[in-house]
């Protein structure tokens, strides 16, 4: 449904899609939206939006949208609809239960990176001053959390440097393991624009993406990779940098940790480091890492945009060093138009972390071992927080599977589905004797919940959303919650019956309190935003207005830091029972696991996931265009149809995971990052047959 008729009444709002965030009039009719169109005034999208943000909203009235509280004793029971109050003291009195038998780290939650600042904070608070322990992970875990480690490490600061409008400044644009036409629609766009003036483009990725087939932009140079050898490319690109001596000594000498730096350079001048030596491990020719090292170094200002297929690795976090270490090398840190860029995934996977939905950092990513800040919560919170850091998804769902962890709190989040390796996450979920689910629709996990808890969509609540480049923009409320309560307010009401007193009336003094207890945000209000339109932070009394680059006079850590970036192999390898290399991504059509594009008329665009496979692989396994395919891993199998193409190279094979039915996500290995157990899912090793179909 595109329009229903003219609208009587507009409100703004933000996209509850990807990290661009573009901003949207909603235009409604009664309670009911009939259209929405993208905001000319928005820094985000400049008045543009794609066919996920203007036309896939419908989900929000989808029928099946669950919007009363369902209840069952046993998985195996049917759901019973309870009421608010009935649900709420259930899930208190389970959780206090379950804490008082078996102990305050026998619980946790899940917070969710689709949800609002204010939601997430919340989430996190009810874990560390209601269930006493740091048991709060957020699915960012499986998408981004390299990024924030790496880019911490390296700059002092866990985001992104520069904003989208930064792009139309960069001289040189290095795309790495990014798909922005698909993933990134509108900003996609705008690099392309850029592009097409004349700007340079580098890409590095296992798959000729839009930006490379593309007849009108054509890629100056294309690294096309083996999957799992990002940090070999990255080193030898460094390498030849060095070599060659085209590095910026004075912003380095200026700018860096010396010390740091000379024994990072030293490592990076190893002959196991030259393109001569990791062209055979990458796949990429070494006169190609050459050129590309040569055309990054030599063409001021360069941006570097990555994604997905730099962090969902075993070594994503050394991944994202890596690019931070180039950016350093080159002086292209703290200066418009360059940059180190996350394109973020999800609308507020960049919020979620801010707000301290990790384990390990309480808000404005502060160690909770830090007895200053700890302190400071300590006294607006009236509780005691624990210093030691909580579990992280897998330890919680490794836990549950020996009998330590029992009751989980899912906020916005199908385990199942997304997070790699889906017998592992069954058999957690199975193990314990609470699981509350809360979401819109039942989903994959809701098979093995005890406890539904109806939410709502980004139409039906105040909050706001922070983009991938820091950006916070209001989300505001277009139509009455269907299930009658905004999601903070039950989060609430459970603190209440577990006896912690919480007693906020809106949204906006959630973000007050944030505001107050945490330096980067001290600035934002929710008045602020509705005046400014938007906020990137940092923004406090120093910087009023916000920071749409970080680091141009000095990096948030003082000195920029090279950390040391071996290689080390993936123990995900090909054999002969397993001869090809899957990775996964997203299409433009559709959105994550696809619970909210399924529901909408983009599924007429895109019914199922698709298998790309080389010519020659497919000739080999006597597999022809569209026919259907069974993929076999060392963990699980799927069945998708096929598409031949030269989009992939021989010996690569390449999926999307949107629709349950297909089980992209149950072939993934439970290989994760050495440093924040984002799951490796960009490197599987497979086998594909025909399937015969009569
Ligand atoms: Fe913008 Fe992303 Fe939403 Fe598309 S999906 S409208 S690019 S925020």
């Amino acid at each position: 449904v595109i329009d229903l008729g003219l609208p009587s009444e507009s409100t703004d709002t933000t996209c509850a899609y990807c990290g661009v965030g573009c901003s949207f009039h909603a235009e409604t009719k009664g309670a009911t939206v009939v259209r929405m169109t993208p905001n000319q005034e928005s820094l985000s999208n400049h008045g543009h939006s794609c066919v996920k943000g203007r036309f896939a909203w419908s989900y929000a009235t989808s029928r099946d949208r669950v919007t009363k509280p369902m209840l069952r004793k046993n998985i195996e029971d049917p759901w019973k609809e309870v009421s608010w109050q009935e649900a709420i003291q259930y899930v208190a009195s389970e959780f206090l239960r379950i804490r008082e038998k078996h102990g305050r780290y026998s619980i946790g939650a899940v917070s969710s990176s689709r949800c609002t600042n204010e939601e997430d904070y919340i989430v996190q608070k009810l874990v560390r001053a209601v269930f006493r322990n740091n048991n709060i992970d957020t699915c960012a875990r499986v998408c981004h959390s390299p990024t924030g480690y790496g880019l911490k490490k390296a700059f002092g600061e866990s985001a992104g440097t520069n904003p989208f409008d930064s792009v139309d400044q960069a001289n040189l644009i290095f795309v790495v393991g990014a798909n922005p036409t698909d993933g990134h629609p509108v900003f996609g766009s705008r690099m392309k624009q850029r592009l097409r003036a004349g700007a340079k483009l580098i890409v590095a990725d296992p798959r000729r993406i839009d930006l490379v087939r593309n007849p009108h932009i054509q890629a100056d140079l294309y690294l096309p990779l083996r999957p799992g050898t990002n940090v070999a490319l990255l080193n030898a690109l460094a390498h030849v940098i060095l070599e060659e001596k085209l590095e910026n000594r004075e912003y380095i000498e200026a700018r860096c940790d010396l010390s740091a730096y000379e024994k990072w350079r030293a490592f990076i001048l190893r002959p196991e480091n030259s393109p001569e030596a990791m062209a055979p491990v990458t796949g990429v020719p070494a006169e190609t890492i050459r050129a590309a090292a040569r055309l990054y170094a030599t063409t001021k200002p360069a941006a570097i945009y990555y994604g997905l297929g730099v962090t969902e690795h075993s070594q994503g976090s050394t991944g994202v060093m890596c690019l931070a270490n180039l950016g350093m090398l080159t002086g292209n840190v703290g200066v418009e138009g360059a940059g180190v860029n996350p394109l973020r995934g999800q609308n507020n996977v960049q919020g979620s972390c801010d707000m301290g939905s990790f384990p390990h950092e309480l808000p404005g990513y502060r160690h909770v071992s830090d007895q200053t800040t700890r302190t400071s919560f300590e006294r607006a919170w009236e509780v005691e927080i624990d210093p030691e850091p909580g579990y992280r998804i897998t330890n919680m769902l490794s836990a549950a599977a020996i009998g330590e962890f029992k009751g989980l709190y899912m906020h916005g989040e199908d385990l199942v589905q997304s997070d790699p390796d889906a017998s592992h996450v069954i058999e957690g979920l199975r193990n314990m004797e609470l699981v509350v689910l809360h979401d819109i629709f039942l989903n994959e996990s809701s098979r093995y919940a005890h406890v539904f808890l109806p939410g709502c969509s980004f139409l039906e609540k105040d909050g706001t959303f922070t983009n991938a480049e820091r950006r916070i923009q209001l989300v505001r409320q277009v139509m009455p919650p269907l299930c009658g309560k905004q999601e903070w307010e039950v989060m609430q009401e459970i603190a209440q019956a577990m006896g912690y007193p919480m007693h906020y009336h809106h949204a906006s003094e959630i973000m007050d309190e944030v505001a107050r207890l945490t330096p980067t945000f001290s600035g934002v209000s929710f008045q602020k935003l509705a005046q400014l339109g938007s906020i990137q932070w940092p923004c406090n009394d120093r910087v009023p207005e916000g920071t749409p680059v970080l680091h141009q006079e000095q990096f948030v850590r003082g000195k920029g830091f090279f950390a040391l970036t071996g290689y080390v192999a993936t123990q995900e390898k090909v054999s002969e029972r397993f001869p090809l290399l899957l990775t996964t991504g997203r299409i433009l059509f559709h959105y994550n696991v696809g619970t909210q594009t399924r529901r909408t008329a983009n599924s007429t665009w895109s019914k199922e996931d698709l298998l790309e496979i080389h010519p020659s692989d497919a000739e080999e396994r006597g597999i022809r265009d569209g026919d259907k395919t069974e993929l076999r891993s060392r963990k699980g199998s799927a069945v998708m149809h096929c598409i031949v193409t030269e989009r992939v190279a021989p010996g690569t094979v390449y999926a999307t995971f949107h629709f349950p039915e297909n089980r992209t996500n149950v072939l993934t290995t439970e290989n994760s990052d050495w440093a924040t157990n984002c799951p490796e899912y960009k490197v599987t090793a497979v086998q594909v047959s025909r399937v015969f179909e009569p």
